[in-house]
């Protein structure tokens, strides 16, 4: 069922593409016959050639109506699109004929241009359908030869361009037609061999992605079991160890409390890990993602005051900026929260004291741009590229704060990105850092 799907979605982007190809076509007909009728002066039915293209023009119009509404994408089968390809080759084929009737019948060197919708059949069509079209074509050309050559309908002699008529010439109609009849069965052959193999290396490739994400999730899943298990343990342990650093358990001599605060230390730092863990791997694994309309000046005002006293305790210069025009964003509002604070944590974090932080918010056009500045130790140029992975932590960052998990940017990222917003960073080892966050205003 999935991949039917799949190749009914793919299908009706082709015929998008096929429809966008036709309004050039009539184009270069039009300029085409302008050209053989006013500048070379062909003399040429050129009303009923401008006719041909009046008609491609309707269909097409038609087709656009069917294929571009919007619920046209999804709703429809499989049966519905092929059979919307068919008849567009069909009367595409069935139009060159009557361009090529007008203009010289089989003296024309145009009928060649049959390939291409021989080309285009197998490239939508199933092999089968595709021959089907060649055969068709081939019977439009010979239908057409033959009642030009029998008279009864009227041939068009493209003198200028052949010395004399050549449509009643057997020999000519029969050796020409040869090449035509072979050179398009030939086309369709290889172009649906092609064809063929790329539509099974991309169904291989689309099952290969889905079973990857198949085992991500199981990872994920397996992951999440054991950081919440962890996570339980860890917490009994601290509060274990609490009761007895507070003496409730009697007197400690100096020694033993000085190793048991380092263990409440490490199990503090410890549970901080897995906490960010259990939430990078709840958000991969959350599929509902329920979004809501909130204030953004409210939530950078909640923002400010939980940054401010830590700010104030580095004496660092921490300023907020938002253009007075924002109001209301789509999102998830604890998400969008977590990932706002982290950046603005990691600035202090990383920023000596005596520094300077900002946050600036400015409304685009259909998105709001969130910039996060510091004049701190800066991220080394060629460590950039990874701080969005996870667990990545640069070598100062390392070295001047022992205490980080390398998750924080690799949540905010996976945030903006499931918002469909853009999260970039700019930095100078010893010079500062910016952060980037554009988020649009609705999803
Ligand atoms: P953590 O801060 O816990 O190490 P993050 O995922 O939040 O993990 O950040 C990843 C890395 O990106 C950090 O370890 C640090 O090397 C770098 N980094 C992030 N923000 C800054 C910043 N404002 N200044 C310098 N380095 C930064």
């Amino acid at each position: 069922m999935e991949k039917i799907k799949s190749e009914n979605y793919l299908i009706n982007e082709r015929i998008r593409w096929f429809i966008k190809l036709r309004w050039l076509a009539i184009l270069g007909i039009v300029g085409a016959v302008y050209i053989a009728d006013k500048i070379i002066a062909i003399p040429l039915p050129a009303l009923r050639l401008y006719g041909v293209a009046v008609f491609l023009v309707i269909y097409n119009t038609f087709f656009s109506f069917l294929v571009f509404k919007p619920q046209a994408k999804t709703s429809k089968g499989l049966v519905w699109t092929n059979s919307i390809a068919h008849a567009q080759i069909a009367l595409d084929l069935l139009s060159l004929a009557f361009l090529i009737h007008f203009s010289g019948g089989i003296e024309n060197p145009f009928i060649f241009y049959f390939i291409f919708h021989m080309i285009i059949a197998s490239i939508l069509l199933s092999r089968r359908g595709a021959f089907l079209q060649a055969t068709y074509a081939i019977f439009l050309f010979l239908f057409l030869v033959f009642l030009e050559y029998q008279g009864y309908i009227a041939h068009y002699c493209l003198k200028p361009v052949v010395p004399y008529c050549l449509h009643k010439e057997t020999f000519y109609i029969f050796s020409v037609s040869v090449v035509f009849i072979s050179t398009l069965y030939i086309a369709v052959y290889m172009a649906s061999s092609i064809s063929k193999q790329l539509k099974e290396r991309e169904r291989n490739l689309e099952k290969a992605n889905k079973l990857l994400n198949e085992k991500d999730r199981i990872k994920s899943e397996y992951v999440l079991r054991v950081t919440h298990d962890i996570k339980e343990d860890l917490s009994t342990i601290q509060s274990c160890i609490e009761p007895v650093t507070e003496g409730i358990t009697g007197q400690l001599n100096e020694k033993q409390l000085n190793l048991l605060q380092r263990a409440k230390k490490r199990s503090k730092s410890l549970i901080f890990y897995v906490n960010a863990l259990l939430g990078i791997t709840k958000m991969k694994l959350d599929k509902k993602f329920k979004t809501e309309n909130f204030s953004f000046p409210q939530l950078i005002q909640d923002i400010t005051e939980n940054i401010t006293p830590r700010a104030r305790n580095k004496n660092i210069e921490f300023t907020v900026d938002v253009d007075s025009s924002i109001q209301r964003i789509e999102g998830v509002r604890v998400y969008i929260q977590e990932s706002i604070l982290n950046i603005l944590a990691n600035a202090i974090k990383y920023t000596p004291k005596g520094g300077k932080v900002s946050l600036k918010l400015t409304d685009k056009e259909n998105s709001f741009l969130i910039k996060i500045e510091d004049n701190g130790i800066g991220i080394p140029e060629d460590e950039l590229e990874y701080v969005f992975d996870e667990f990545y932590r640069a070598q100062n960052a390392r070295e001047q704060e022992k205490l980080g998990t390398g998750l924080g940017l690799a949540i905010a990222k996976q945030v903006i990105e499931r918002h469909k917003g853009k999260i970039w960073v700019e930095s100078k080892k010893g010079e500062g850092t910016i952060f980037y966050i554009e988020l649009p205003k609705q999803i």
